[in-house]
């Protein structure tokens, strides 16, 4: 099957002033991905008709779709159109159904139809008329052999309402394109390139149609397995069998598939062995607790949380040993050790979570740097402790030391 290649041409000054942000090029790209047609290149260029003109003439050589956002305004600094009627050797005419459209627009909304805006119906003729619903400047689709040119609105919802709506579906109609199929493997607590150095052989071994990602975020890392074909149950299938053949090398570290985020999976976890949770936050202020209550039903599992922020706090409402902050600190193994056992038993959960650090950027200290962090997991069993040495970044701290705590109760849980 052949490859459908597509470029995106963002037209307007503004965008090259720093004015406007495209986030055009930025969406149509994920469009293109999910129906199988490939981007190979962005441009951004002025509203001027010779870099127009070049940016045409050098996407038609690349690409087989070119999709442009912009310049279609009634205003004399919008010159898409103009230049597109040159670039397609045709004249502007007044074309009757976007005459009868635009008339309808301003009938509708109580407002009288200008000669500016009557052009907005001057179309070039070599092209398509693409109706907007909810705009005055038509869309524009030019075939060219086996090629095309589709010229849209540079307000981003009327374009997306376009590309969805009229674009998408003539383009699947056009072009013989493959099924794709995304699996997500979610893992969390290996870094990107020890990760990807675990698993070089499989990703080695991928047949040509199935491409790999690395998508890291904070703590974790997305896999992403992406096919392509032309039967959505082959791909499923073969992605299912890839994902087995991987899963001996990094199981400890696979958390979920999909959309699932770990405080999702850990929630269930929490209701299928019928535990409950409370949790002690010192330095991440009542961020894991946040996560914890983001998925809906929380309230089954979750028991409650304490923000012990203070040393008075920690001693006379959590109950940790003054005799223990003082020793060892608030930020110490001993101290994260008493506040887990203290909230759980305050609390009357199965499981107390403690977190205590030096988030940043300041307040650090020879033996304790900034981004020292201590966290502790305990449960009628045992308690766990672990130290995690950050960054001087306090927001990043706050949202690591989240996911390192989510992935202990993951991995700690009793069965
Ligand atoms: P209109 O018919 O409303 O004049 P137009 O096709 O002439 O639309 P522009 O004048 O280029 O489009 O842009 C209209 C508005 O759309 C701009 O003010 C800008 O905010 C937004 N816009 C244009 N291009 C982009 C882009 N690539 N990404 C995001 N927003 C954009
Ligand atoms: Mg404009």
């Amino acid at each position: 099957m052949k490859k459908i290649l597509a470029e995106i041409l963002a037209i307007g000054d503004e965008l090259l002033y720093g004015q406007t942000l495209d986030t055009n090029s930025h969406w149509i790209s994920g469009e293109m991905d999910k129906i199988g047609i490939n981007v190979i290149r962005r441009t951004t260029v002025g509203d001027v008709e010779s870099e127009m003109l070049t940016a045409f003439s050098e996407a038609e050589q690349r690409a087989d779709v070119i999709l442009i956002t912009g310049g279609l305004g009634p205003t004399s600094d919008d010159l898409t159109k103009p230049c597109l009627a040159k670039y397609f050797n045709c004249g502007l005419a007044i074309n009757e159904e976007a005459l009868a459209e635009v008339t309808e627009f301003f009938k509708r909304r109580g407002r009288e139809l200008t000669e500016r805006n009557r052009q907005q119906a001057a179309l070039p003729t070599a092209c398509i008329k693409i109706t907007n619903p909810i705009g005055t400047a038509p869309g524009m689709w030019f075939d060219k052999g086996d090629k095309v040119f589709m010229s849209m609105p540079g307000v981003p919802h009327e374009m997306k309402r376009m590309i969805i709506e009229q674009v998408i579906p003539r383009l699947q109609k056009k072009y013989t394109l493959p099924v794709i199929h995304h699996k997500i493997i979610r893992t969390i607590g290996i870094g990107e390139s020890f990760l990807a150095e675990t698993i070089t052989e499989w990703e080695q071994s991928l047949p040509p149609h199935f491409k790999l990602a690395y998508l890291p975020s904070l703590g974790e890392v997305k896999l992403r397995l992406t096919g392509m074909g032309d039967s959505l149950a082959d791909l499923q299938r073969e992605a299912d069998a890839l994902t087995d053949q991987v899963k001996p090398f990094i199981e400890s570290f696979i958390y979920g598939y999909g959309d699932d985020p770990i405080e999702r999976v850990i929630g269930r976890l929490l209701r299928d062995k019928k535990l409950t949770l409370s949790i002690a936050e010192s330095c991440t202020g009542g961020y894991v607790s946040h996560l914890i209550t983001t998925i809906p039903g929380s309230s089954d599992y979750f028991k409650g949380s304490m923000v012990a922020y203070s040393n008075e706090v920690k001693i006379s409402r959590l109950g940790v040993k003054a005799e223990t902050l003082e020793r060892f600190g608030a930020v110490s193994e001993e101290t994260v050790f008493e506040m887990a056992n203290a909230v759980k038993l305050k609390f009357g959960s199965d499981i107390g979570i403690a977190t205590s650090g030096i988030a940043g950027p300041d307040g650090g200290t020879p033996d304790k740097p900034v981004g020292t962090i201590w966290i502790a997991y305990a449960d009628n069993d045992q308690t766990l402790t672990k130290k995690l040495q950050l960054t001087s970044d306090r927001l990043l701290n706050i949202r690591y030391t989240a996911a390192a705590v989510l992935n202990m109760i993951r991995q700690s849980i009793p069965n």
